[in-house]
């Protein structure tokens, strides 16, 4: 666990994603914002009875929003500390099982990017248990030392939460402290603040306002979905230059155009560019295979000259039929999970 700043504890979860322990201003009362992937909730409650006490319980769970990586152990940890879950309303669709998240952009780049194909979709629901926030009062539900922003552009009801009292930031997915469209990067916690969530990022232009939103704060600390906690002036300065030079892609689904989404979900989406991964990897599949059904025809190991002419045989058949593979079915829509 980390200190962000006074009543304000990060822990880093899976090496991968961050909660936040956040203590109200009343004597014994705090929130937890957001709740890891799936799986977490052990993880998270033996947190709390440490920093605070044994058998302690929140004043409420408060999502920054509804991706797996946030929301995962949400249903988990309200049930046990029987609590409500509070989201703003533009998430309201995609926690209760209404609406998919419009769906991530593997063709964006960089390994998140890569990775995302591989990341499950679910459609929570947390129905029974989720409070959408009064959008029209800028104090936190149960947490009223912070303001809420609502930072859209990665997830459509996005919030990060600011105390004014002491510039302390926390962030949400709006940006990430670290290199968030690497993988090592995240996995090593290497500080730096950095555009975030690529692959899920559905409106480029709403995230880079977001950024420029929360940078006009000037924060004097900061901590965010992923990555570690940045102090002193590196926090205002970094946050800054990611505003003043953010870095949209070059190509990508929503580069060009953004997903539209309303009250009930996703309205509109761009049009999804060609993904040419599949067809590699069945390209390099077939070869593997035609190159194991040479390799068993020809004796396997005992063969091994033969076996090596197999292999060359299997190679150029892929070769050759290389240029006449059919085109992959087009992608199924699936959903954003997140980051
Ligand atoms: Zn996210
Ligand atoms: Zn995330």
């Amino acid at each position: 666990m980390d200190t962000l700043a006074a009543g304000v504890t990060q822990l880093r979860i899976q090496r991968f994603v961050n909660v936040y322990f956040v203590e109200t201003g009343t004597p014994g009362e705090w929130v937890l914002i957001d709740t890891g992937l799936p799986g977490s909730a052990k993880t998270i409650i033996a947190a709390a009875d440490k920093l605070f006490y044994p058998g302690t319980h929140p004043e409420a769970i408060i999502l920054t929003h509804g991706h797996l990586d946030h929301l995962g152990s949400a249903r988990e940890l309200a049930d046990h500390w029987n609590v409500p879950v509070v989201v703003h309303p533009l998430e309201l669709p995609y926690v209760t099982g209404k609406a998919l998240y419009p769906p991530r952009d593997p063709t964006v780049g960089g390994s998140l990017a890569f990775m995302s194909r591989f990341f499950p979709t679910q459609l929570p629901n947390l129905e029974d248990r989720v409070q959408a926030l009064d959008a029209d009062d800028p104090s936190t539900p149960y947490l009223m030392n912070f303001r809420w922003l609502h930072v859209p552009g990665h997830a459509p009801g996005q919030l990060a939460f600011f105390r004014e009292a002491d510039g302390v930031l926390i962030g949400a997915d709006a940006f990430a402290t670290t290199h968030h469209d690497s993988v090592p990067a995240v996995l090593l916690g290497i500080p730096k603040i950095s555009r975030a969530g690529t692959p899920f990022n559905y409106d480029w232009q709403a995230a880079r306002q977001s950024v420029q939103t929360l940078a006009a704060l000037e924060p004097k600390a900061i901590g965010c979905g992923h990555g570690p906690v940045i102090t002193g002036p590196e926090a205002a300065a970094g946050l800054r230059a990611l505003a003043d030079n953010y870095p949209v892609p070059s190509h990508g689904r929503y580069v060009n155009e953004p997903a539209r989404t309303d009250a009930s979900g996703v309205e509109h989406l761009p049009p999804a560019p060609k993904d040419k991964l599949p067809m590699q990897a069945a390209i390099v599949g077939a070869s593997l295979l035609a190159a194991g059904a040479a390799w068993l025809l020809t004796g396997g190991r005992r063969k091994t000259r033969k076996e090596s002419k197999a292999y060359k045989r299997a190679y150029k058949a892929s070769q050759k039929t290389r240029k006449y593979q059919s085109p992959p079915p087009p992608p199924l829509y699936r959903g954003g999970v997140g980051s």
